[in-house]
C-alpha cells in the first residue's frame, strides 16, 4: 500500500506489474489446485465466477437442456444458475438430486453437472474424480466450485480432467473479507469458450479501445473489468505460506484434528449430534454438528473464544485450520464447549436474537 499504491499511484499499474497480478495470482492458486501456469485467473466474487463458467459451459455443451446440482450445494450457486437460466431463455432447467444420487441421475440429457466438492453444511466430500470420469462417459461437461477445497485438501484439476473449476480465496486461503475469487478452464476449452460477460480487460487488446470485442488467449478472456489490487495483495501475501507448507501434510493433519474434535466432542456433549461424515477420508476441513438451539450455542461460543458459525435450521460449524490451530486448540476449544452445554450457558435471551450475518 505505501510503496506501490503510496508512491507509485496509477503507474503501478505498469511499474509494479498490477495489471497481470491477476494471472499471478492465479498461477499461485493453480499449483494448490493442480493447473498447469496460466490455466487459472483471479476476480471478482465466485458467484460471478460461477455465472461465467456455467454459461461457457452450457454454450458449449451442443443440445443438452438438464444442468445437473445436488441439494447439497450452496444456494449461491443454484440462484445463479436459475438466473442465467432466466436470461438465456433457452429452455434450460435445473435439477437437483440427492448428493448420493448424482451418479445414477447421469443421463444424456443432461449437458452440465454443477457440484460443490465439499458441502459446505455438512463437510461431506464428493469423489471429484469419479464423478467427473462418469459425467465425460455420458458426454456431460463438469463445473466444480473449490470454496471448500482450495487450501484445504490437495486437489488436482488436471488429473482428474475436469472442465471448469471457480472457488473463493476467503475461506481456506485466507484473503480475508472480499478476497478475489478464480476461476480455471481446461486448457483444452480455453480458447475455445465464449466470455458470458464480456469486458474490457478480457479483450485480446483492451487498450487498443475498439468498439468491437474479441476475447483474449486461452483464460485471460475469463477477465471481466479492474481487478482488486489491494485485496489481491493480500491474498498473495498469505498464499506465501503455502511455500512453507505442503498441502498432503496439511490434510493429515487435518484430518487428525478433526477426528480428535469429533471424539472430544462427542465424549463431552451428548446434546451435539455429528452431522460430518465419520471418516476423515470423506470429509473437508470443517466439522459440524446438529443442536436444536444451536445458533444461541454458537453465540455463546463466539463470546468466549470458540469462533465458528451457525448455517439454519441447526447446524454449528467448526472450521478446523492446521495452518493456525493445534491439538492444544481443540482440546481448550472442547472443554469451553463442554463448558456451554453443560451449564446451559446458551440458554439467555440476548443469544436468541439473530444478527444479520450468522
Ligand atoms: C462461500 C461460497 C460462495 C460464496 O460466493 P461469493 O460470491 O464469493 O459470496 C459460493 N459458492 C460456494 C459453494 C461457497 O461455499
Amino acid at each position: 500500500m505505501q510503496e506501490e499504491w503510496g508512491d507509485m499511484l496509477i503507474t503501478a499499474w505498469n511499474r509494479a506489474d498490477w495489471i497481470n497480478l491477476p494471472g499471478r495470482v492465479g498461477d499461485r492458486i493453480g499449483k494448490l489446485i493442480g493447473a498447469p501456469a496460466g490455466t487459472v485467473v483471479m476476480g471478482d466474487t465466485l458467484s460471478v465466477k460461477v455465472y461465467q463458467a456455467l454459461a461457457a459451459a452450457l454454450e458449449i455443451s451442443s443440445e443438452r437442456r438438464i444442468i445437473l446440482s445436488d441439494s447439497g450445494n450452496f444456494p449461491s450457486d443454484l440462484y445463479i444458475a436459475e438466473g442465467l437460466i432466466k436470461s438465456l431463455d433457452k429452455g434450460y432447467e435445473l435439477k437437483l438430486c440427492e448428493p448420493e444420487a448424482i451418479a445414477d441421475s447421469l443421463n444424456d440429457e443432461v449437458a452440465v453437472l454443477m457440484l460443490t466438492e465439499v458441502d459446505y453444511k455438512t463437510g461431506r466430500l464428493h469423489s471429484m474424480q469419479n464423478l467427473t470420469a462418469q459425467a465425460h462417459d455420458k458426454g456431460i461437461l463438469t463445473v466444480w466450485d473449490l470454496a471448500h477445497s482450495a487450501g484445504a485438501l490437495p486437489v488436482q484439476v488436471t488429473d482428474t480432467d475436469v472442465d471448469f473449476a471457480v472457488g473463493c480465496s476467503y475461506k481456506y486461503l485466507n484473503a480475508g473479507p472480499g478476497g478475489p475469487a478464480f476461476i480455471y478452464v481446461a486448457p483444452r476449452l480455453a480458447d475455445q469458450v465464449r466470455p458470458a460477460l464480456s469486458g474490457w480487460l478480457g479483450h485480446e487488446a483492451p487498450f487498443a479501445f475498439d468498439l468491437d470485442y474479441r476475447p483474449g488467449p486461452g483464460i485471460e478472456r475469463m477477465r471481466i473489468g479492474t481487478p482488486p489490487i489491494l485485496q489481491l495483495t493480500a491474498l498473495e501475501a498469505s498464499l506465501d505460506i503455502w511455500d512453507l507448507a505442503d498441502i498432503n501434510d496439511v490434510r493429515a493433519r487435518s484430518i487428525e484434528l478433526t477426528d480428535l474434535f469429533i471424539g472430544l466432542v462427542e465424549s463431552s456433549c451428548p446434546e451435539l449430534k455429528l452431522v460430518s461424515p465419520r471418516d476423515g477420508e470423506q470429509r473437508g476441513s470443517q466439522v459440524s454438528f446438529q443442536f436444536r438451539h444451536g445458533y444461541a450455542a454458537m453465540r455463546a461460543l463466539i463470546d468466549r473464544g470458540v469462533i465458528g458459525d451457525f448455517r439454519a435450521p441447526d447446524i454449528m460449524r467448526f472450521g478446523i485450520t492446521p495452518l493456525y490451530i493445534n491439538a492444544e486448540d481443540i482440546h481448550r476449544a472442547v472443554s469451553i464447549i463442554e463448558d456451554v452445554m453443560l451449564y446451559r450457558h446458551w440458554d439467555k435471551k440476548e443469544y436468541f436474537s439473530r444478527s444479520a450475518v450468522t
